[in-house]
């Protein structure tokens, strides 16, 4: 609801809140309520003007006296009998005076009084008339019976006036004592408040205003009758109980509110009203009787005057008829006597207190009703404009609210109507804005959040599929990127090639420079193959130094084959690895998709295979899965398992190889190399099971078998036929590096009583990878006085840095390196730098791997030189090396002579070597 007043321009509007539209309406309803309360009080005021309310004392029954048309009876002349006149006179009289009498009785008036007796005079004067008309009055009986007749009426109206005089008198003392306690009680009345004609004072006051009104009621009642009958008395009776129950039930709180002597006095009126009320009972009663027996007696007067006069009834009656008829004057007469000053006062204030419980007159009754039909019209008005200027807005916010709930940010409330709402749908708007903008914001933050989720999400797959070192796919993803693979090649019918590559000794890169530079190696390495497999298929590691290269769109084998082997080559050449340069030569087992396994567990799991297969072949080997691959991986498993009993079952031989002197032809040493007598009774080479001891971590128990074979060996020749016994044992750098081996070469010497010098220990360049305790363990050796020999030498890739790390007594040189000096101008010359470095390091130097006789003659020409080969000697169980001793020496020198014999000088040198020879032998003995 919008209050706009028309004169008022827009912007001046009169915008009126709830608490003022309530107001205006809560003042309209009030000034309403004021004005009919007005209204009706003012009515009052104008009843107590103008009407008379009290009860009004009961009306006279005959306001006048019934006298006749004045019979004017002329006085007859008197007459010697009683004429009919004179009769008719007498008896008119008696029946005015039995008129006039009950006139009296009830007003006592001078009027009234006068009137009777004048009646009463006009009787006895008739009367007269007719005794005194006859000369015989005094002896006439009827005559006399007329005077005493009358002169008992007389006596007996007498006698009834007084008692109706006195009942009156009573009658008006219970009257006074009525008006005082009525006044007594209404007076405080009147000064109470009065509230739309209802009056507000105390209850116990109205309560006995209330019993005195019933007992006026009653009163009156019993003012009016004249027989009073019993039921009336029993009212009147209850009426003044019940006043004076309430005075006593209500005495504290009277003697309170009004006072003591207030209380007294109501006490003291109503016993006395109690009094004079059955007093003027009494005096109604004996009126009642004295009235019926003056009847009695007027009767009997008119008997008398009728016997008197024989006068005819019928014209009796019809005097008495017109001696009742009323008179027109009597009604002039005055009714009732006014009341004094003082009760007429306490009457009117009764009157108002009265007139409290009246229902108010019509026209009272009509502005009232006016007045509530205005008030509840305009209360059902403002109701109405309050629920629509209250619901329409509520309305229009809770559907803008909805809408903002649903997300609709746009949503406007229109403004105006009440202030609070305008108010609220400003302040709604104002949200309205901000849940837009802070939406906006949360857009924008969320897009935020997203995207880094998204950024999260990415790397973290990143991470579980991509290994951190090489940024290659790891194990897992290889999987499923294979699958993938192995699926697109069953579609399109190709082939997929698997490789699976491992780091040749990569063990001793990590353990000798460091698992950061181990970390580096691989990273490049990763790099590498990231860049090799690129044009094909992709590359993942595995783990460690294990990497897989997937070839995908291959047709055939060789083509896969190929691809691996260009692999192998490209680790051939060195790679810079924090400014090192460095060859890190690789393994590679090749397998292909369809045609070794369909499932790329299997795939690589036949790659492994074929790893195996390569790795055995030595470094820088590819294989290419075959299923003879399935067999050897079955024997690598029952190799295994055998070798984990060989040592308890004593399985284990110990075989010598002779090591001559180039210079005195005589066995300088002997190599120990172990043997295994497998359960199936063949003998096994170390090639066939060292790797598997190895791998399954045998290595160590089974060196240690080897070296107190070696040396319990050497001993029992250095105690026996030989003392010059020297025996190279083979260690491995895992050996070296377990920290315990140095002190148990010296234990195992001290055992077995053998000086240090009658061993010797072979040793791979790979120790240098192992670390600074390896070299440590060496320079130990040395110093414990064993010679420590380098096997293998020219294989590795930094052989001559071992030349100057080790502390070395011995070179071992590798048979690949010797097996073209007699053929390869080129390889004799590489072994010949090779002998003169070795020489010029003070180096005794060993030829493996001797076969033919002319690689003899060329090794047996160079200074310092041992040779070994199965053109000298096989190795052999310990028990024939003895014997075997002199046959090597005479085998090497028919070489000697051989070689000689060819070049011409043979007798000279078999003569000189036989000499040192011979010279050897006496310093044994
Ligand atoms: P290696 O240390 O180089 O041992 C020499 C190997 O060459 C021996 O093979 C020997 O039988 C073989 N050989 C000797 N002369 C010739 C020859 O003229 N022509 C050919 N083709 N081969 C010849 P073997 O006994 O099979 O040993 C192989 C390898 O096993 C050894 O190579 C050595 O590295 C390892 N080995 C053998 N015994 C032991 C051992 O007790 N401990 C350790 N750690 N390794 C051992
Ligand atoms: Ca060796
Ligand atoms: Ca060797």
């Amino acid at each position: 609801m919008n209050v706009v007043l028309p004169w008022l321009r827009p912007r001046y509007r009169i915008r009126l809140g709830i608490a003022s539209r309530l107001a205006i309406s809560f003042i309209g309803v009030a000034g309403l309520i004021l004005a009919a309360n007005l209204v009706v009080q003012q009515g009052i005021l104008v009843e107590r003007t103008t009407r008379v309310l009290a009860p009004q004392p009961a009306a006279p029954v005959v306001t006048v006296a019934a006298a006749p048309a004045p019979v004017h009876v002329e006085r007859a002349p008197a007459a010697p009998v009683v004429s009919p006149l004179l009769l008719e006179e007498a008896v008119g009289a008696l029946a005015r005076v039995d008129l006039v009498s009950q006139l009296r009785i009830k007003d006592a008036s001078a009027p009234a009084d006068a009137q009777y007796r004048q009646a009463l005079a006009h009787l006895n004067e008739a009367a007269k008339s007719v005794a005194g008309s006859t000369a015989s009055v005094g002896t006439d009986p009827a005559l006399r019976h007329v005077r005493t007749e009358l002169s008992a009426y007389s006596a007996h109206a007498s006698a009834m006036l007084h008692t109706a005089d006195a009942r009156r008198a009573a009658e008006a003392d219970r009257t006074a004592l009525l008006d005082r306690l009525d006044v007594r009680v209404k007076e405080p009345l009147a000064g109470a408040w009065t509230i739309f004609g209802r009056v507000v004072s105390r209850q116990t006051l109205v309560e006995l205003s209330d019993d005195i009104d019933s007992l006026r009621h009653h009163a009156e009642a019993l003012e009016a009758a004249t027989p009073i009958s019993a039921l009336q008395v029993a009212a009147i009776s209850a009426a003044e109980q019940r006043v004076q129950k309430t005075l006593s039930a209500n005495e504290s709180a009277f003697r309170r509110g009004q006072s003591d002597a207030w209380y007294r006095a109501m006490n003291a009126d109503l016993a006395q009203l109690i009094a004079r009320r059955e007093a003027s009972i009494q005096l109604a009663s004996d009126l009642a009787d004295q009235t019926e027996a003056f009847a009695h007696q007027s009767d009997r007067l008119r008997e008398a005057l009728l016997k008197a006069g024989r006068i005819m009834a019928p014209a009796l009656e019809a005097v008495a008829q017109v001696a009742t008829r009323p008179s027109p004057a009597a009604s002039a007469a005055p009714a009732v006597s006014s009341p004094t000053p003082a009760l007429a006062r306490a009457r009117a204030a009764v009157q108002t207190k009265s007139v409290s419980r009246m229902p108010a007159d019509s026209s009272s009754r009509g502005i009232i009703a006016w007045a509530s039909g205005a008030a509840a019209l305009l209360m059902i008005l403002m109701c109405v404009g309050i629920i629509i200027s209250t619901v329409v807005p509520v309305k229009r916010m809770v559907a803008a609210t909805s809408q903002i709930a649903a997300g609709q940010y746009s949503v406007r409330v229109a403004s105006g109507g009440i202030t609070e709402f305008d108010t609220l749908a400003n302040a709604f708007n104002t949200m309205a804005d901000e849940l837009a903008a802070a939406r906006q914001a949360s857009l924008h933050y969320q897009q935020g959040l997203e995207e880094k989720i998204q950024e999260r999400t990415r790397r973290l797959q990143e991470l579980a599929q991509r290994d951190p070192l090489t940024g290659l796919s790891n194990r897992r993803h290889l999987f499923a990127l294979l699958d993938a693979a192995i699926e697109r090649a069953r579609t399109s019918g190709h082939w997929v090639g698997v490789l699976f590559l491992d780091v040749d000794n990569f063990k001793y890169i990590n353990d000798g420079l460091g698992h950061a530079f181990g970390d580096s190696v691989l990273a490049g390495m990763g790099q590498r193959l990231a860049e090799l497999s690129s044009a094909y298929g992709f590359a993942a590691r595995l783990g460690g130094d294990e990497f897989t290269v997937v070839l995908e769109r291959t047709n055939t084998i060789e083509e896969i084959r190929n691809l691996g082997a260009a692999i192998v080559a490209a680790f051939q050449s060195a790679m810079v690895i924090e400014g090192r340069e460095l060859i890190v030569s690789v393994s590679v087992g090749a397998c292909a998709y369809p045609i070794h396994a369909q499932q790329a567990g299997a795939l690589l799991k036949a790659a492994d295979m074929a790893l195996f297969r390569a790795k055995a072949l030595g470094r820088s080997q590819l294989s290419v899965f075959t299923p003879d691959l399935l067999d050897l991986a079955a024997a690598k498993f029952a190799t295994e398992q055998g070798l984990r009993r060989a040592i308890d079952r004593n399985e284990f031989e110990l075989f010598f190889q002779p090591e001559i002197s180039g210079e005195t032809l005589e066995v300088g040493l002997v190599e120990a190399l172990i043997r295994w007598r497998a359960p199936n009774g063949e003998l096994q080479l170390p090639g066939a099971f060292l790797p598997v001891a190895e791998q399954s971590g045998l290595a160590i128990e089974i060196g240690a078998w080897v070296l107190r074979r070696a040396v319990s060996a050497a001993s029992s020749w250095h105690r026996g036929g030989w003392p010059d016994a020297r025996v190279a044992i083979n260690v491995s750098p895992r050996q070296l590096s377990d920290g315990q081996f140095v002190p148990r070469v010296a234990a195992l010497l001290a055992e077995f009583e053998l000086p240090a010098r009658c061993i010797e220990i072979e040793l791979t360049e790979s120790v240098l990878q192992t670390g600074p305790a390896t070299v440590a363990a060496i320079h130990k050796m040395r110093e414990l006085g064993v010679a420590v020999a380098l096997d293998d030498f020219g294989t590795g890739f930094s052989s001559l840095a071992s030349l100057e790390i080790l502390p070395l007594s011995r070179v071992k040189l590798d048979r690949s390196l010797i097996c073209g000096i007699d053929t390869s101008p080129r390889s004799a010359a590489i072994a010949q730098a090779i002998i003169g470095m070795c020489q010029k390091l003070g180096l005794d130097i060993t030829a493996e791997g001797v076969e033919r006789p002319e690689q003899f003659a060329y090794l047996a020409r160079q200074r310092s030189m041992f040779i070994q080969g199965f053109l000298l000697a096989h190795p052999v169980p310990q028990h024939e090396l003895l014997p075997l001793l002199p046959i090597v020496r005479e085998r090497a020198r028919e070489l000697l002579l051989t070689s000689a014999q060819g070049r011409g000088d043979g007798a000279d040198i078999t003569e000189a070597r036989t000499q040192q020879s011979g010279r050897a032998a006496g310093a044994r003995a």
